[in-house]
């Protein structure tokens, strides 16, 4: 059985003490791989390393930095394969994503910012001619990225990207649940030869290996992306050492269909928005808002539409939604089937557990769900359920919408679908959302802000806001 290890620096190690936790197959949910059951003393053994690479790292010219982490893209590209495998049998997502969004955005995420921090400036205050002030912008040292499990490598390497270009030591934590391609990552690191102890990987648990990072004194900051539960136990435990952190947390995102809208576009996208990733992903948007003229042209549209995607097996081709990534979640996601049932919902497709034959008979498939018949604030359309489900809801007037999508605590990304100009800048203006997208869906310039507001997040990542979250500015003024 495959063995995931531990990457410290500039080794590849099992847990200091022995254990290992099993990794199943999602399609399967038969055990695959073992992942090391790491703790604090791993933790230590990588923040040592790290601290001893510093001096170094952040003392290497940026364009040699730079040249390093465009050799860990082009490494990646030439593995992209094997890369895309092991993410769609870790995760359970269909191979053609993992090898067409997953890994070739990973690998972008490392050649964006290779060339971003050659670009990067501070800058600099002329005070009415008295004096002269400049900010020097220095990484923070030795910083924690830990991630989840829904993009595994795309959302590590958003992190790990910025923070290593900028000249920090990096501890990172993937997700034990998708563990692999971080582990692959780990090799590719050691074959372009990047110096020991600049990136640390430590697999485990959240509460074990997450935990000791965000209390450990010598980690300066902490980029986190996960749940809104535990983005809270994160900042609780982390505020007492005065740690830097930017949290990327949870979403209930909004998609509202005025009746004005490209209806092809905003049905097409629509069906994407909802299941991409088997609706895991964080901008996915499940509450389906549509005025009320075009509300059942769309509403049996995006039925038929839904019914046709093809659940299967991950690695065959032309499979559309792929298995959930764990028995856990799987479970999750049927209890919240259970609850919209029970709060007056009506079925309208799917709602049951996939039966596959085959390899993936006992894999965690759920059918694409579409539930109608609930109203806005109601737990089923409140609460973040991560999965292929989504609720349609009729709207007539444009106020109405407004508050029913800025009625959730979550403020993550919001698409607005009408050709009416002066309406789609003004709804946009008044949706609490870090993210709007007009008449497209998760449409990414890697240069923008990206994060969310009220539970959804705290800091943005992306472009120069990373940049500057793993650096820490001072301010130098010079009298003239
Ligand atoms: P999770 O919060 O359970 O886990 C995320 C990471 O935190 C994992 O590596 C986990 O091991 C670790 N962790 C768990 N407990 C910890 C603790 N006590 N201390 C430190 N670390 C700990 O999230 P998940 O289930 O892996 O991912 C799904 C969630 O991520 C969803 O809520 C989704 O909305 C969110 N998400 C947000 C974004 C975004 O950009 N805002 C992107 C993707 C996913």
């Amino acid at each position: 059985m495959e063995k995931v290890l531990n990457y410290i620096g500039g080794e590849l190690l099992p847990a200091r003490g022995g254990q290992w936790l099993d990794k199943p197959e999602p399609a399967t949910g038969k055990t695959y791989a073992q992942v090391p059951d790491s703790d604090a003393t791993d933790i230590q053994h990588a923040v040592e390393a790290a601290t001893r690479a510093f001096p170094a790292w952040s003392a290497t010219p940026a364009a040699e930095r730079s040249r390093l982490i465009r050799r860990l893209a082009d490494a990646i590209r030439g593995r992209l394969d094997d890369f895309a495998r092991a993410e769609s049998i870790d995760s359970g997502k269909p191979l053609s994503v993992a090898s067409s969004v997953d890994i070739p955005r990973s690998i972008l995420n490392f050649e964006f910012f290779a060339d971003a921090v050659t670009q990067f400036s501070s800058e600099a205050h002329a005070t009415d001619g008295v004096a002269l002030n400049y900010t020097l912008r220095s990484p923070l040292g030795v910083v924690g990225c830990i991630s989840p499990w829904n993009l595994p490598l795309y959302l590590l390497t958003w992190k790990l990207a910025p923070a290593l270009a900028i000249g920090n030591c990096v501890v990172a934590k993937p997700s034990e649940v998708t563990p692999m391609t971080a582990y692959l990552l780990s090799q590719v690191c050691r074959e372009v030869g990047l110096p020991p102890g600049v990136l640390n990987v430590v697999h485990g648990l959240g509460p074990k290996v997450g935990a000791a990072m965000s209390q450990h004194p010598d980690i300066a900051a902490i980029s986190f992306t996960g749940s809104t539960r535990v983005g809270s136990e994160i900042a609780r435990v982390a505020a007492p050492n005065f740690k830097k952190l930017s949290l990327e947390m949870g979403g209930k995102n909004p998609n509202v269909i005025f009746e004005d809208c490209d209806f092809e576009e905003a049905l097409a996208t629509t069906v994407r928005s909802s299941f991409s990733n088997q609706g895991q992903i964080c901008l996915c948007g499940p509450r389906i808002f549509v005025q009320r003229p075009l509300y059942e042209r769309f509403r049996d549209a995006l039925v038929a539409r839904t019914r046709a995607l093809k659940v299967g097996d991950p690695l065959e081709a032309g499979t559309e939604q792929g298995a959930l990534v764990s028995q856990q979640h799987f479970d999750k996601v049927m209890g919240y089937i259970d609850l919209a049932k029970q709060e007056g919902g009506r079925i309208l497709t799917g709602g049951r557990r996939a039966s596959l034959s085959g390899r993936c008979r006992e894999g965690w498939f759920v059918e694409p769900t579409l539930i109608e018949g609930l109203d806005s604030a109601c737990r089923t359309n409140q609460e973040e359920i991560f999965g292929p489900v989504a609720s349609i809801i009729p709207f007539d007037q444009e106020d109405e919408v407004l508050a029913w999508a800025n009625s959730t605590k979550y403020g993550l990304a919001a698409s607005v679908w009408t050709k009416d100009v002066t309406r789609a800048h003004r709804f946009a203006s008044r949706l609490h959302s870090g993210i709007v997208w007009v008449n497209c869906w998760m449409l990414r310039d890697l240069r923008t802000p990206f994060g969310g507001v009220k539970d959804s997040g705290v800091g943005r990542e992306g472009g120069w806001e990373a940049l500057r979250f793993f650096t820490e500015p001072k301010n130098v003024c010079i009298k003239l």
